[in-house]
Formats: C-alpha cells, sequence, structure tokens
C-alpha cells in the first residue's frame, strides 16, 4: 500500500507549516505521493516541489478552493493542476479579494461583541498578508483567551448563528470545476461529511459535480467517521466517481490526523490516481 497523501495546508492559507517544513514532515512520515491544496492559493507549490524533489517524494500540484452553492460553502480540490493557467490565477485571485474583505465584516462584527482589534491580530497570524481565513481570527482569538483551542473557537464564535460568523459568496461551482479541468487537473469534493447534506441534497450535488466533469469525492479524511468512509465510498461507485483521500493537514497540534496518517479505502474503490502515469512509475520502482 503506497503512503499517498492529497490533502494538507501551509503558511500560504490556514497552516502552521511553511511549504518546505511541510514536506520535510512528509518525508519523515514515510508519505511517497503528496499535494499541497492551500485553500485559494497556488503561491506555495513551487517551494513545494523543491523540497519535494529533494526527498524523493512524488508532488501533486493542488489547491481547495472555496465555493458557495445553494446557500452552502463547499470546498473542490484540484489535483495535478496547471498554476500557470490564466482563468485558475485569475480565479483564485478574486476568491482572495473577497477574503480580505470578508476579514473586516469578521472584525466588524467581533467588534460588536466587545473584542476589538482583531483584523491586526488576525493578520498577526498570516503568513505573507495574501490570504486570510477564520483560522487566523481563530488563532487571535485563543491567543485573547477567549477559548481554549482553535475548534472551540469554532464553536463559539466563528460558524452560522454565532457572533463573528458573516455569509460570504464564494465562487461557483461550476468555475471551481471548470478551472480545475480546464488547467488539465482533476477536481475531487473535498470532506462531504463536513456540510451535513440531506439525501436528496447530496443526490443533487454529486449529479451536478459529475455534470460538471468532476472526478473524485474524498472518502477518507480526518474529518469523515468511519461509516461516513464507507457511505461516501458507496456513493463513489454507485456513480462510477474516483476516490481520494487526505489527512487536511494544519499543523503540529491543530489537526486530527498527521501527513500520511490515513485509514485504507473500502473494498472496490478506485482511487483517484488509477491513471496517474507519474504514480505507476513509483508503484514499478525497483530501488
Ligand atoms: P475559511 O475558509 O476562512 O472559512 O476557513 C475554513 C477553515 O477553518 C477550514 O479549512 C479549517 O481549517 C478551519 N475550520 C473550519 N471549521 C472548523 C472547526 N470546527 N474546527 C477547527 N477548524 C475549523
Ligand atoms: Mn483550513
Ligand atoms: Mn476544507
Ligand atoms: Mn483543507
Amino acid at each position: 500500500m503506497l503512503n499517498i497523501d492529497l490533502h494538507c495546508h501551509s503558511t500560504i492559507s490556514d497552516g502552521l507549516l511553511t511549504p518546505a517544513q511541510l514536506v520535510e514532515r512528509a518525508a519523515t512520515r514515510g508519505v511517497e505521493t503528496l499535494a499541497l491544496t492551500d485553500h485559494d492559493d497556488i503561491a506555495g507549490l513551487a517551494e513545494a516541489r523543491q523540497t519535494a524533489d529533494a526527498k524523493n517524494i512524488t508532488f501533486i500540484n493542488g489547491v481547495e478552493i472555496s465555493v458557495s452553492w445553494r446557500g452552502r460553502t463547499l470546498h473542490i480540490v484540484g489535483l495535478d493542476i496547471d498554476p500557470e493557467y490564466t482563468p485558475l490565477v485569475e480565479g483564485l485571485a478574486t476568491i482572495r479579494a473577497g477574503r480580505s474583505q470578508r476579514a473586516e465584516n469578521i472584525a466588524a462584527e467581533l467588534s460588536k461583541i466587545g473584542i476589538h482589534g482583531s483584523l491586526e491580530g488576525a493578520y498577526a497570524h498570516v503568513g505573507e498578508r495574501r490570504l486570510i481565513g477564520r483560522t487566523h481570527f481563530a488563532r487571535f482569538l485563543v491567543e485573547q483567551g477567549h477559548a481554549k483551542d482553535v475548534k472551540s473557537v469554532f464553536k463559539k464564535y466563528l460558524v452560522k448563528g454565532k457572533p463573528g460568523y458573516t455569509p460570504h459568496e464564494w465562487t461557483t461551482l461550476s468555475d471551481a470545476v471548470n478551472w480545475i479541468c480546464g488547467s488539465g487537473g482533476q477536481a475531487v469534493i473535498a470532506h462531504p461529511g463536513r456540510y451535513d447534506l440531506g439525501k436528496n441534497v447530496l443526490n443533487d450535488l454529486f449529479n451536478e459535480f459529475c455534470a460538471l466533469g468532476g472526478s473524485a469525492i474524498e472518502v477518507v479524511t480526518a474529518s469523515h467517521t468511519p461509516e461516513q468512509v464507507k457511505h461516501f465510498a458507496q456513493h463513489a461507485q454507485n456513480r462510477d466517481l474516483l476516490v481520494s483521500c487526505g489527512s487536511d493537514f494544519h499543523g503540529p497540534g491543530e489537526s486530527h490526523f498527521d501527513l500520511g496518517q490515513l485509514p485504507e479505502f473500502p473494498l472496490g474503490c478506485t482511487p483517484v490516481w488509477h491513471d496517474w502515469k507519474i504514480i505507476h512509475k513509483v508503484m514499478l520502482r525497483t530501488d
């Protein structure tokens, strides 16, 4: 069994390790194939690839795109994308600009409940001031003693129905899948168990995703229980969709799964790397 991890984050988005540190950690944990999938940004791919080459890890260009669909936020992972593809590059820049505006709105909401200075506080946790997200606010709020850890902050402040939440319009499902596929990559629905969708809505989502040219469902992820792994594997098989796996690692102490620490797929699944020549080369390697 290959050690493959196709979902993780660096300091380019809301991870705690730089792209190079992340790949070094993956190497020490025995990861053989890694995709870096920062939220709405591909600026870390070159550095990650350079380190992966030095560590003899097969590196896959990735991204995790924020999407609004029927009033909900979904995440679509792109694998083996071309980071030079203009519609993708420009589309992601537009999403990042929206994030900056949303950050101001979040800070305004937090001010209303007496938490001031959160915009600057959150930006102090951002790598290069490129991409700001709720995790950066969460780290600021923990630092200020408003909750004991990032997980608890999300329960108290940053989710729907709580102070510090603001609705936000991301890009469309169709744009995200088109950018990924147009750049020669494969689109994957990330952690579907996190969206809490009823049976009919879930079916609509999978139908729409298939019609747009999506390739896979992320079945194995830190967010899924063993039952959800089986459930989404069945969905994939029913629709001839491929399956993907990833730790969704954000940093030591913040993530449920470490890099490459993933359970296997249920029997009968076809992995997203089924036709990847680069992986077949690794499997045939005799050294
Ligand atoms: P954003 O894209 O800025 O809305 O932030 C989404 C990110 O917040 C996710 O990718 C996770 O890293 C983090 N996140 C969301 N919900 C939670 C949660 N309940 N506990 C911990 N982190 C969370
Ligand atoms: Mn994240
Ligand atoms: Mn996600
Ligand atoms: Mn993620």
